[in-house]
């Protein structure tokens, strides 16, 4: 989720540090630890097994901000996990309301400077269904893949972001909501990054998401979403269904998805396609499609004939999310009529769509972009030679043209292909 709101507030006032002017804090974040992490270290200080306890049940449901607040326990066993560990990676966090107070997005600063996002989205009770509170979070802080309709791929990598540093986005949520009397539902990992180029920490992740003793969510309310790095699908697979997988397709056309998601020109939209596939036969989850809709270049009846000629048959449901406007691009997101059009075309093929309409927060259309203003704008004439590229790159994939560039380098990508 990944682009500005028309109405955005102005830039928040947190400004990032440079990455390389400040060093990392060397000790990690306590959220990141297992319970058999925490079990370790309490036995190495000959402490009895129920401390570790006491310090993760402050960590995932207390409201100390500090190991030094955590009064159950003593004085020396709270300077020794400050010596340990830190208690939040998330050094400051800003938050900003939007949709009437339906939208919190939440701005953090981590302990060498950079900034990454996350986004909480609140759906009051409606016709029967309980209440939800959604978090998306980021995984990395900017992204190597470079989709160029996204405010997070311009930004380009900076780097991974540690398993805590994930959790901790989680965590400042959660506190927010647990001062009014509410916890998190859902946890989409959809903000800044690419969650299967980092994807050893996104499991840690999720398995403390998962695990009862600490967030307790289930298996179908956390979402990963991936721009199509199959190895990575493959090895969730492999781990059964402990999450929704969401892929972002956004063509079915190769010489469309080359130039909107550059990582396809490593792995063909077949590729991609066939893993979700396998995916969804052997847990039984149905895949999630995503579809950024982009007026004139991804909306066509063309288009709309290609997905449901790729899809068709599958376990599949593909969500249509007009692209949100960002800066850097020519373009604009498809009209509702476009959209609705694509929708019935798809439809008739027997696929199950979505159209998620801006909110402007939905997922898929709020993250990355507070990050990427707190960057620096590129100036006026990089910013057209870009849309000047896009416009002859798209024009010439509508022609059914691919580039034959080779693919980008993507850090991360190396070891998985
Ligand atoms: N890297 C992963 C997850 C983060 S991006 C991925 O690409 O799936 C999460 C979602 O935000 C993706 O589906 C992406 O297509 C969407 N997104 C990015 N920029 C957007 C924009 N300008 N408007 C609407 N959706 C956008
Ligand atoms: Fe943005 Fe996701 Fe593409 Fe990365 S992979 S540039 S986060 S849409």
């Amino acid at each position: 989720m990944n682009a500005q709101t028309p109405d955005a507030p102005a830039p928040f006032g947190l400004r990032p540090a440079p990455s390389a002017s400040r060093l990392r804090d060397p000790r990690p974040g306590v959220s990141g630890l297992t319970p058999a992490d925490l079990d370790a270290w309490a036995a190495a200080r000959g402490l009895p097994g129920y401390r570790a306890r006491q310090v993760s049940d402050a960590v995932w449901r207390g409201r100390q901000a500090g190991f030094a607040e955590i009064r159950t326990l003593p004085g020396s066993v709270r300077d020794a996990l400050e010596a340990s560990f830190r208690f939040d990676t998330v050094a400051e966090t800003e938050v900003r309301r939007t949709d009437g107070g339906l939208t919190e997005k939440a701005l953090h600063r981590l302990s060498d400077g950079l900034l990454v996002e996350s986004v909480l989205m609140h759906y009051p009770a409606r016709d029967g269904a309980r209440e939800r509170h959604t978090l998306c979070i980021s995984s990395q802080a900017g992204c190597a893949v470079g989709c160029p309709f996204c405010a997070t791929g311009e930004l380009g990598m900076e780097r991974d972001l540690e398993t805590a540093e994930i959790l901790d986005q989680v965590r400042a949520a959660q506190r927010r909501l647990a001062a009014d009397g509410s916890r998190l539902t859902n946890v989409v990992f959809m903000g800044m990054g690419e969650p299967l180029l980092n994807l050893d920490r996104v499991l840690e992740a999720v398995a403390a998401l998962n695990d009862p003793g600490r967030l307790g969510l289930g298996a179908r309310h956390i979402t990963l979403s991936t721009s199509g790095v199959v190895p990575g699908i493959r090895r969730l697979t492999e781990l059964g269904p402990q999450f929704t997988l969401a892929v972002s397709l956004h063509a079915a056309r190769n010489p469309l998805r080359d130039v909107l998601v550059p990582l396809n020109r490593r792995w063909p939209v077949e590729e991609v396609v066939a893993a979700a596939r396998e995916h969804a036969r052997a847990t039984g989850r149905r895949v999630t499609y995503e579809l950024t809709m982009i007026s004139g270049v991804n909306d066509t009846d063309a288009d709309a004939d290609a997905l449901a000629e790729l899809l068709r048959g599958d376990l599949a449901h593909v969500n249509l999310i007009p692209m949100n406007p960002v800066a850097h691009t020519p373009w604009t997101g498809s009209p509702l009529p476009a959209v609705e059009r694509f929708a019935d075309r798809v439809r008739a093929a027997g696929l199950a769509v979505t159209i998620r309409f801006n909110r402007g927060t939905e997922i898929g259309a709020a993250c990355g972009q507070l990050a990427a203003e707190q960057a620096g704008r590129p100036t006026p004439a990089v910013v057209r030679r870009r849309r000047e590229r896009l416009v002859a790159q798209s024009a010439a994939a509508l022609r059914g043209e691919r580039s034959g560039e080779p693919a980008p380098p993507a850090p991360g990508v190396e070891g998985l292909a």
